[in-house]
């Protein structure tokens, strides 16, 4: 895939604040993506095309789902469920004929012939039940954002020293930028790579254990007086922090609970 260099949704999501920038990139080209899935677009044979073919994940439908366009999306899923059939059947009826050919009892190298066609109808069966276009698109998109930021690390010395500064990566984003870092950074520049995330990172997690833990202080009685500090949403920002941004801020709601 050829990298696309753009800068300024970069510049927009670090200037923004909060872990982690690439999430926010993320959010924005999901909601982007869905957007066009349930709008114009997908009447239009090229994209409809890709989407009977590919379908959504279920993260996506539940996300197409609630925004609420119940036609639309009954549009898309009429013309992929006819063409998911279609392929269901023919997984099938592969695995049916693998199947007969394994009960008869070959030997050998027929035996393994037969095994494999099976299991090859299962991987293709398997394929169907992953697919996501919105999914594929979206890794599209952090490919570029994360060749953008090392693009601008490198040549950039202001945004050099802004993402200095940022409030870390969440484990998803700091697993994708170490991956293409070696590709995209020359290698006299990947020391001071590794070495500016391991100053980013390190610090960004330790406060969130310990707003973690000052979280589950204020639910002993002996707390009850001290102030929340930064630990009233300190779950959700944990597993965003971890997992990648999952949770909603105001899930911080509800964590208060209990603590008051
Ligand atoms: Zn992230
Ligand atoms: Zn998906």
């Amino acid at each position: 895939m050829k990298l696309h260099i753009d800068t300024i949704p970069v510049w927009d999501a670090i200037r923004q604040g909060g872990p982690c920038f690439l999430c926010t990139m993320r959010d924005r080209s999901e909601a982007t993506w869905a957007e066009r899935f349930l709008g114009a677009s997908v009447m239009e044979p090229e994209w409809r095309i890709r989407v009977n073919r590919h379908g959504f994940c279920a993260r996506h439908h539940q996300l197409l789902y609630g925004m609420g366009n119940r036609l639309g999306h009954a549009l898309m899923l009429e013309s992929h469920m006819h063409e998911t059939t279609a392929a269901m059947n023919e997984a099938l009826s592969r695995a049916g004929r693998a199947a007969d050919a394994m009960g008869r009892g070959g030997l050998g190298r027929s035996k393994a012939r037969q095994e494999e066609a099976y299991r090859a109808a299962v991987q293709d069966l398997g394929t169907m039940a992953e697919d996501c276009i919105l999914c594929s698109h979206m890794a599209e998109d952090t490919a570029n954002a994360v060749g953008t930021v090392l693009h601008l690390w490198q040549h950039d010395g202001e945004f050099r020293s802004v993402f200095a500064g940022c409030a870390g990566f969440c484990l998803p984003h700091l697993h994708a930028l170490l991956a293409d870092a070696p590709d995209l950074l020359p290698a006299k520049e990947l020391p001071g790579f590794i070495d500016a995330l391991t100053r980013i990172e390190g610090p960004a997690y330790e406060t969130m254990g310990s707003d973690v833990s000052w979280f589950i202080k204020k639910f002993d009685y002996r707390y009850q007086a001290e102030p929340w500090k930064n630990a009233r949403d300190a779950v959700p920002r944990a597993v965003n922090l971890l997992r990648g941004r999952t949770l909603p801020a105001d899930e911080a709601e509800s964590s208060r609970d209990g603590g008051e």
